[in-house]
């Protein structure tokens, strides 16, 4: 039988659980379902060092303290399912799970928000988790007393670089540009790590080995030479791509398949919001996924009173 609630959430990032937040408390029946972990990018964080009110924390325990807080409002939170379709336009939204429950709602709020970008290379498919990583939280330690290089020259990057140096005895930062797009303390911390080495103007062409990674090869931009170097693991920090392919041809995107939202989060579908880094914005922060979903979910509950 179909459960019917005021809200639905899809997605227990920082967005989804903060939106949770703000509609169980506002006394409005609320389920979260989400296709991953609960907490989203959060737990693949290392450190987060810039969440107010809170001193440096785990990512994934700024991810529990939200989900318990959701909770203790009376959200409902079901994770790690497979949502196979979405039926949006209609006054009562409703979704259908894999195993065939489906769930409704009067309003939705999608925060389904984004996961690392491959970097399409020869060999990348084939040592994922077996020396190529896109978290150095979850693999930063079977890399204790190795080499490694991480891709990127963003916060991420250099962040999660500084945090592989706790496992690793040597980390190389191989970045396209001459210059890094970060912040300056980011930067700073990285150049004056000792564990930490710079290969700048350059990209990574291959992965090479045999069962597991053992080698890359790096192209020099401005002369276009080709080198090789060995190597235990290759971590990759070179942005997201928003998780909103399941949405296209039902929900306004823009060209980045980010999206489209107005102040209050609210997307081409009445009683469809959306918050997070899936939406069409700048800046991709932890702050930024609250602030959008505390507004989407004020804007629902309002959907909600006045459509009555
Ligand atoms: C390595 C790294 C380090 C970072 N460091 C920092 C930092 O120090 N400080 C900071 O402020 N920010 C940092 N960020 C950015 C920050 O983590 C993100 O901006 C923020 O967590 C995004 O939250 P979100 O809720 O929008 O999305 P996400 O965290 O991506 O959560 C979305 C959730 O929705 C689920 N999902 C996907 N599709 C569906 C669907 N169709 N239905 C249901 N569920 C779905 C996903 O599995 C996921 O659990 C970092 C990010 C990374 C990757």
């Amino acid at each position: 039988m179909d459960e019917t609630f005021d809200v639905m959430i899809l997605g227990a990032g920082a967005a989804g659980l903060t939106a949770g937040i703000y509609a169980s408390r506002a006394k409005l029946s609320t389920l979260i379902l989400n296709e991953g972990a609960v907490g989203g990018q959060m737990v693949l964080t290392n450190e987060i060092a810039n969440y107010p009110g809170v001193e440096i924390t785990q990512g994934f325990a700024l991810a529990n303290i939200m989900k318990k807080q959701a909770k203790d409002f009376g959200c409902k939170i079901k994770s790690n399912v497979k949502i196979v379709e979405y039926n949006l336009e209609q006054d009562i939204k409703s979704v259908v799970l894999e195993d065939g429950r489906s769930f409704k709602a009067k309003a939705v709020i999608l925060a389904p928000g984004g996961k690392p970008r491959p970097l399409n290379l020869p060999g990348e498919e084939e040592f994922k988790g077996k020396g190529i990583s896109y978290c150095a939280t979850c693999d930063g330690e079977f890399f204790t007393n190795k080499k490694l290089i991480v891709v990127g020259g963003g916060n991420s990057a250099l962040e999660e670089a500084v945090a592989l140096t706790n496992y690793a005895d040597k980390v190389t930062i191989v970045h396209q540009f001459d210059h890094f797009q970060a912040f300056e303390h980011a930067i700073q911390e990285a150049k004056n790590n000792p564990k930490i080495d710079f290969i700048m103007e350059s990209e990574l062409r291959g992965f090479f080995g045999n069962e597991n990674l053992e080698k890359v090869s790096i192209e020099h931009l401005p002369s276009g030479k080709i080198s090789e170097k060995i190597i235990n693991g290759v971590f990759v920090f070179v942005g997201y791509i928003p998780s909103t392919e399941a949405f296209i041809n039902i929900v306004h995107l823009n060209d980045r398949n980010e999206f489209i939202v107005d102040e209050h989060m609210k997307t081409n579908i009445p009683g469809v919001f959306a918050a997070g880094d899936c939406i069409a914005k700048k800046y991709r922060q932890v702050t930024t996924a609250v602030a959008d979903g505390t507004i989407a979910a004020l804007s629902a509950t309002e959907f909600i009173r006045t459509s009555k």
